[in-house]
């Protein structure tokens, strides 16, 4: 399953080191993927100057409460009036006290992911023990690998020059002997690429068909092994790349040849190609057209498809045939069209050129499988194109994570079973019950939709499969050893078992066309800090990595809770209900606008209204630090889900307090329950970032900045003004406010 539509609560704007596009698939008998420091506390008390009386709460002063109420007073910069700005109010001191060195980021998320890191690290490192189950042993033999640096400074030079020869015959650049000027061999390289998990031309795999996500279909996407499109324009960065590749081409052969010409001519087609990328407000509208393998040969003739589709990638590599009567969902269709185009013409024109180029592609992705002296020039590189830096450069973290990530089951497993307080599965499973109740009372309460597209909203909104925690299966011996039985991981080739892992999933990815989607499985492992929405699925999921505080913690009391993962799952509930999710149906089958079949046109309009004003208001945004605002259109999705989700879990929040009754408040701290909901709801977005970060995420992400999610939805919120008693028309409580859900 690729993250083609799968929505997804934080930014992941670092790219996953290992090339990992698919995700083992889960059918019955196959399947689908800073430490927190506790200071000591110190009893502030603090006179809110706003808050009404709270004397007459009790303090809690649990474990839980104690160290909440520190969090707090460690994060919080009180000398700001919450009125004026909230951000800087719950996560002042943080950002002040935050110290980057060499990292591109440091927020809430990222303090716990390390955390897991680290704690995964502990159970994956130990030896192998006679009670480990196979997938168990695979997992730290392939993190036994990853961390062999000794080994692939000693071979992976090697390594790579014998996989080139054996895969491709050789580069031409520097083996011209091999070199074949045939046509056929250049296609037989493209799918040698595809094989390994290295999309070069577009990207190939199958998952459920938009029309109706119970049939698996065929799809095709840019890739995604290129620069920014905007760096191929700037004659200085593209030097710096054209310096980059001559040193590793060095390193690959030390011969004296002059390769400038060569690296120039690749450089030129790399560009050519990466022109017609789409960019991120492009991609996200999820435009495509639906053809069938025939048609593909019809409209774009000139590309071999029955050699590459039929007999190199489905025939050779999966052992399936397919016919030209398959389905075809083709996006981003204008790269792809001119993709081809400019392919086919390099074909005729210069093949020796079209094969440097097809290599360098797997040589970059391959970079951090090899010695030091390869690997060591992306952070160098990385200074010029932000994209191509990485979360940690710390090698056991870097290793850790890529192991979570190829094996996330077997990895889930270890950390359920010695991290996870399993009582959270079932308290967290009542509270999205209740936000999800929440969302379906408002939709009731909403006057601009008419009786028919309610209906069709609520009928969505009861069928949301929920997924918890973990799956039940990972604690399947049986049932886990065969999901993982092909991963036979060497001690110390990490090289060939990463290769390896990308091979199975390839092979299992084109499999599924075969099979039935089985809609209602996991779509991702439980030691993941993050959470999703997937609309073809209408599931929601709140992996076990994100079940622990400041996001939740049984022990707290529920206004932390709700403020925290609470808002996290009114998040993720309103995501099949923004721009792009609301066109998807109960049972996930997409349906446009122009259709009328979901909605009716005059709720559609309603609902397009509405949005564009919080397009306006989050276009409005200026991120200070770089000096730029933010794209309100390409982040509309993910600033609905917020503005939803907050209300959602408020709501819900509150009915559960008018049936239970107030609980205790933080010691230390002077702030009622309300006021303490959205303290928490603001600190799991405190976060410090180098402007290359942010440049990164303002003009390609998804989702606001942390500051915004944090004030964009409370000056949204009449909730928000009145537990800070704010007057209307202070910054964080404008006169005008937007809101759809
Ligand atoms: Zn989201």
């Amino acid at each position: 399953m690729s993250e083609a539509i799968q929505f997804e609560l934080k930014e992941n704007l670092v790219p996953a080191k290992y090339a990992q596009r698919l995700k083992k698939s889960i059918s019955l008998l196959s399947g689908i993927v800073t430490t927190l420091t506790l200071f000591v506390i110190v009893l502030v008390v603090f006179v809110a100057r706003k808050s009404p009386s709270i004397e007459k709460n009790k303090i809690c002063l649990s474990h839980a409460c104690v160290k909440a109420a520190n969090m707090v007073i460690e994060n919080m910069n009180f000398s700001v009036d919450p009125c004026e700005d909230f951000y800087e109010f719950t996560c002042g001191s943080f950002v002040k006290k935050t110290v980057l060195a060499e990292n591109q980021r440091i927020s809430t998320f990222d303090r716990i992911e390390n955390q897991l890191g680290q704690s995964l690290s502990d159970l994956l490192t130990q030896s192998d023990s006679e009670s480990d189950i196979e997938p168990i042993k695979n997992a730290k033999k392939f993190l036994r690998s990853c961390l062999n640096e000794s080994n692939i400074e000693k071979n992976g030079d090697a390594k790579l020059m014998r996989f080139i020869i054996k895969e491709f015959d050789g580069w031409p650049l520097f083996d011209p002997i091999f070199f074949r000027n045939e046509t056929q061999h250049a296609y037989k390289n493209l799918a040698a690429l595809y094989k390994y998990g290295i999309f070069f031309l577009f990207d190939l795999y199958v998952n459920p068909s938009i029309s109706n996500p119970t049939i698996p279909t065929f799809k095709i996407y840019q890739p995604s092994w290129f620069l920014d499109k905007s760096y191929y324009e700037k004659e200085e960065k593209m030097n710096s790349y054209k310096n980059f590749i001559a040193k590793i081409l060095r390193l690959y052969n030390s011969s004296n040849s002059d390769l400038t010409d060569d690296i120039d001519k690749m450089v030129e087609l790399e560009k050519k190609l990466a022109m017609n990328l789409l960019n991120t407000a492009e991609k996200r509208i999820m435009a495509y057209e639906k053809m069938t393998i025939g048609s593909l040969k019809k409209n774009f003739s000139e590309f071999d498809w029955e050699t590459f589709i039929q007999k190199k990638v489905f025939k050779e590599i999966g052992n399936i045939s397919i016919g030209d009567n398959q389905e075809v969902e083709l996006f981003s269709f204008r790269y792809v069209s001119n993709a081809i185009k400019i392919f086919t013409e390099e074909l005729k024109k210069d093949k020796k050129n079209l094969d440097n180029l097809l290599i360098w592609s797997f040589v970059k992705k391959s970079l951090h499988f090899l010695p030091k002296a390869y690997s060591g020039l992306t952070p160098k590189l990385a200074k010029m194109f932000p994209e191509l830096e990485r979360f940690t450069n710390e090698r056991l973290l870097e290793c850790i994570y890529s192991v979570t990530e190829q094996m996330e089951y077997a990895v889930g497993r270890l950390y359920v079973e010695n991290f996870f307080n399993h009582d959270s599965k079932k308290a967290s499973f009542e509270m999205i019950k209740n936000i999800q109740n929440e969302f379906k009372i408002m939709l009731n309460e909403y006057d601009w939709m008419d009786r028919v597209s309610r209906k069709a909203a609520l009928e969505k909104a009861d069928s949301i499969d929920i997924k918890v925690g973990f799956p039940e299966f990972i604690f399947n011996d049986t049932y886990l050893i065969e999901m993982y039985q092909e991963y036979k991981m060497s001690e110390v080739e990490f090289f060939e078992n990463t290769y390896l892992i990308n091979r199975i999933l390839i092979e299992d990815n084109l499999k599924q066309i075969l099979k039935k989607v089985e809609r209602k499985v996991w779509q991702m492992g439980p030691a993941i800090v993050n959470a999703f929405y997937n609309p073809q699925s209408n599931q929601i999921c709140f992996p076990a990595g994100i079940l622990q505080a400041p996001f939740y913690d049984s022990k707290s009391p529920n206004y932390l809770n709700y403020g925290g993962i609470g808002a996290v799952i009114g998040h993720e509930i309103t995501h099949g209900f923004d721009d792009r999710g609301r066109k998807f149906d109960k049972d996930g089958i997409f349906h446009s606008d122009d259709s009328g079949s979901l909605w009716s046109n005059k709720a559609v309009e309603n609902y397009k209204n509405k949005a564009q004003c919080i397009i306006d208001q989050y276009s409005n945004f200026l991120v200070k630090q770089i000096n730029k605002r933010l794209n309100g259109n390409q982040t509309q999705g993910e600033n609905i889900a917020d503005n939803g989700g907050l209300k959602e879990s408020y709501r819900a929040y509150k009915r559960w307090e008018e049936k239970n009754g107030k609980e205790p408040l933080l010691p230390g701290l002077n702030f009622n329950q309300d006021q303490l909901f959205f303290i928490n709801y603001g600190q799991i977005w405190c976060g410090k970032y180098k402007s290359s970060y942010l440049e990164k995420a303002v003009s390609k992400g998804l989702h606001s900045v942390g500051d915004f999610r944090v004030r964009g939805t409370t000056m949204n919120m009449e909730a928000f003004s009145k537990a800070f008693n704010c007057k209307p028309g202070q910054q964080n409580n404008p006169i005008k406010k937007c809101s759809i859900w």
